[in-house]
């Protein structure tokens, strides 16, 4: 039961030292004139990101291992995610376009692997047949 009880206060712990640094950040960038939110674009791809993860929970929109709520999160250019799915407005962006090229590869593999079935039952029937 100890043991238990320190796991949650530790975890509650790491939670109250990474939603800190993001708002220190924030603040701090805030303070310097610099930006403090991203673009709707970049925090739509943040979202999007968050949705299709397992850690996601819908029905309160927070992130299971950061506890924060990732509609305000992903507006933060500090936010990032504990896990690294995403993270600085680039990160978001180059991680997306990996994840795009990745599916446009697969898809394409998928293709030619169709194509080469086709390509080896014609070639075998115009063998059959002289
Ligand atoms: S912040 Fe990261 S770990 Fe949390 S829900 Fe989003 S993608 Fe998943």
């Amino acid at each position: 039961m100890k043991n238990f009880s320190n796991e949650i206060k530790q975890e509650l712990l790491d939670k109250l030292k990474g939603l800190t640094e993001t708002v220190s950040d924030s603040l701090s960038d805030f303070s310097k004139g610099k930006p403090v939110f991203v673009s709707s674009e970049t925090q739509e791809l943040r979202m999007s990101i968050c949705r299709a993860c397992s850690d996601f929970n819908a029905a309160t929109s927070q992130c299971r291992r950061c506890g924060c709520f990732m509609s305000a999160k992903t507006k933060l250019r500090q936010g990032s995610c504990p896990i690294g799915k995403w993270g600085r407005e680039w990160w978001t962006k180059l991680k997306f376009l990996i994840k795009f090229l990745e599916n446009v590869a697969i898809d394409f593999s998928n293709w030619l692997k169709k194509v080469g079935m086709k390509m080896q039952f014609l070639l075998g029937r115009n063998l059959m047949n002289g």
